[in-house]
């Protein structure tokens, strides 16, 4: 089977899981879209409100922000592969929601546990050169502890649980609620572009 067959498979099965509870509020299961020859796989933490409704990942404002950081990075989006720790977005009952009743939530270590096999699962497709990590969450569970964004960030290493570097960046969220982390970002995103640059040439 092809890798777009064995793609195609994985989401027909994702569309099915209802491993955890969250599964019971969500509208739609959201991965990456396929591409052959994908050498960036950027990790997130779990979709949001805008992510559930359109079944994409990052479409809504912090979508907005990676895009502009990729192109700092010399990376498109249409050149990246996209995802997230958990497929489906976790709420919580909230009458300011601007999406129905309900707020987003971080997924808890349970749901993490029980989506980890899809991601396991999609990198293995994928099969990246390089992981990029999009916040702690995915950052400690690529690790399997948790660890504190705010020293890790921008420090690449090689993840012996998974055989891949692995580049840590903030959430792109993280600069919506704090200005201040915005040059920390470009200051990382250009040191990835200028690794990834070199890395790639040699790969
Ligand atoms: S979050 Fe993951 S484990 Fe839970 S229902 Fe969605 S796909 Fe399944």
């Amino acid at each position: 089977m092809g890798k777009k067959e064995l793609f195609d498979t994985f989401c027909a099965e994702l569309y099915q899981c209802n491993k955890c509870g969250i599964c019971k509020t969500r509208t739609n299961v959201v991965h990456g879209d396929f591409r052959e020859d994908c050498r960036v796989f950027l990790l997130g933490e779990a979709p949001g409100g805008s992510e559930d409704q359109t079944g994409r990942p990052f479409t809504g404002q912090a979508g907005g922000i990676l895009t502009e950081f990729l192109n700092l990075a010399g990376l498109q989006r249409g050149n990246v592969y996209i995802s997230n720790v958990v497929k489906c977005r976790p709420t919580k009952p909230s009458n300011h929601g601007r999406y129905g009743n309900y707020a987003n939530r971080k997924p808890t270590a349970e749901e993490i546990a029980s989506c980890a096999p899809w991601f396991a699962k999609e990198l293995e497709i994928i099969a990246p050169t390089v992981l990029v990590t999009l916040g702690a969450v995915p950052l400690s569970h690529i690790v399997g502890r948790q660890v504190p964004i705010g020293k890790a960030h921008g420090m690449l290493f090689l993840s012996k649980n998974f055989n891949l570097p692995v580049f840590p960046l903030y959430h792109p969220a993280a600069v919506i609620y704090d200005q201040s982390k915005k040059t920390a970002y470009e200051q990382d995103i250009k040191r990835l572009g200028k690794w990834l640059k070199n890395y790639l040439k040699e790969q």
